[in-house]
């Protein structure tokens, strides 16, 4: 059984992704969770931020078996230097399908040795997303069921410190 490497934005990390996370750890020996940025795209948080939440979140949890790692460009790049092929994904309701299937495709163009391995949301996190919980924090709504702590209060000065 291989490490699995699950990409994404994670700007920032919710409930979402660590329920993916904490389902992934158990069914293989390895998680890294890869902060993938392009430089050329406008994120809300920098990508050393949404990395420092991420091991914030881990380490809350004692997750010893999950690293947080970033890189700017292609994924499949990232798996062929660091000499593996899993990638790891969640699929919520509606959407995430066919945006997640033209992924796959994709990757597997740029190298065919690529496999994705999805799971499905758990129904309590379905609705949570990283732009909602951005939007949420921004009009100053409750984040404690939508983040873990310590996006909550990276959030919460964040835009404390707008007004
Ligand atoms: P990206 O910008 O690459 O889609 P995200 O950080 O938004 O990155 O999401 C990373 C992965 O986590 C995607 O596969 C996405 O479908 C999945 N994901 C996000 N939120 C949830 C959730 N609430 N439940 C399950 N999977 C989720």
């Amino acid at each position: 059984m291989d490490t699995i490497v699950y990409p994404g934005s994670f700007d920032p990390v919710t409930r979402g992704h660590m329920d993916i996370i904490q389902r992934a750890r158990r069914l293989f020996p390895k998680v890294v969770v890869l902060v993938a940025f392009n430089a050329s795209k406008t994120a809300f948080l920098t990508a050393a931020k949404r990395v420092e939440l991420l091991r914030a979140c881990v380490a809350e949890e004692g997750w010893d078996n999950v690293e947080i790692d970033s890189h700017a460009g292609l994924v499949v790049d990232y798996l062929k230097a660091r000499g593996l092929r899993v990638l790891l994904r969640g699929l919520r309701a509606g959407g995430d399908f066919e945006h997640e299937f033209s992924i796959s495709l994709m990757n597997r163009r740029l190298w065919h040795d690529v496999e994705t391995v999805y799971l499905p949301t758990r129904e309590d996190v379905m609705g949570v997303s990283s732009s909602l919980v951005r939007e949420v924090a921004r009009l100053g709504g409750d984040l404690e069921q939508f983040v873990p702590k310590p996006v909550e209060i990276a959030l919460r000065a964040h835009f404390s410190g707008e007004k």
